[in-house]
This record gives C-alpha cells, sequence and structure tokens, in this order.
C-alpha cells in the first residue's frame, strides 16, 4: 500500500528519509516519509534537533 501522507500532516510525501529521533537517552532509527515543508524544518534545525511530541528529530541516523 503506497503511503499518501507525510508523517506529521496530511501533505503527500515527497520523500522517504533516514530520521534520527532521541529523547534524554533514548534513540530511535527511522525511515519516515516527509512532505518537503516538514524535511525542509528538520534540514533546519541540523543537530540541534527538530522537536516534535516531546521528541528531537534530525536527518540521517548519526
Ligand atoms: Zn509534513
Amino acid at each position: 500500500m503506497a503511503l499518501e501522507r507525510c508523517e506529521f500532516c496530511t501533505a503527500r510525501p515527497r520523500e522517504e528519509v533516514a530520521v534520527l529521533r532521541w529523547r534524554g537517552d533514548d534513540r530511535d532509527r527511522l525511515t519516515l516519509w516527509l512532505c518537503g515543508k516538514h524535511l525542509e524544518r528538520m534540514q533546519k534545525a541540523g543537530t540541534r534537533g527538530w522537536e516534535h511530541s516531546g521528541w528531537l528529530h534530525k536527518v540521517g541516523w548519526w
């Protein structure tokens, strides 16, 4: 089944992205479908991380 929405909103996803999600010592390596807007937000936040629902996210697993 094709994914038709971004992980964080209802927009159509642009691409599947490797995302590191962390909170304290918890680390999750995920692959998420993101729309252009959310991908850009995450890229802009860089290593500081983009916060959503108490978790920080950045592009790339390292
Ligand atoms: Zn989105």
